[in-house]
């Protein structure tokens, strides 16, 4: 079995991260500017660093869809009507899954009225997915 903690791909540089701490900084999990910058200046790890960030993106879209709620429970939340561990649930989802905040502004505006949600607003703005 390949381990990849610990692993060191680099053939450059043997102060280059390995393949954990890469993985690590592309999540964005690890913030260590100085790294980053070490990172940039070599060629073989950038270009890694891009592939793994690549490889994140995809992976957080199809998250996305994972832990999606029905559209029936968006429309259930945009009523009101469901219990409010839920509600807090979907509320946190539509801010940080643009699939969802796309629906739910559909919601909107085919509901629309003067009872318009008032919430975090960040739903207007649906970013184009990569
Ligand atoms: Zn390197
Ligand atoms: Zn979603």
């Amino acid at each position: 079995m390949d381990d990849l903690s610990g692993k060191h791909f680099c053939p450059e540089h043997a102060t280059c991260p390995d393949e954990a701490t890469l993985l690590a900084l592309a999540d964005g999990e690890l913030h260590d500017p100085a790294l980053a910058a070490q990172v940039g200046q070599c060629a073989t790890c950038s270009h890694r660093l891009a592939h793994l960030r690549q490889l994140q993106a995809s992976l957080h879209q199809r998250l996305y869809r994972l832990f999606c709620p029905s559209s029936d429970t968006l429309l259930w939340y945009r009523q009101g009507w469901l219990p409010p561990e839920r509600a807090t649930l979907v509320e946190h989802h539509l801010q940080v899954c643009p699939h969802c905040a796309a629906e739910f502004a559909l919601f909107e505006r085919s509901l629309g009225g003067a009872d318009a949600w008032q919430g975090p607003g960040r739903y207007t703005s649906t970013r184009p997915i990569r």
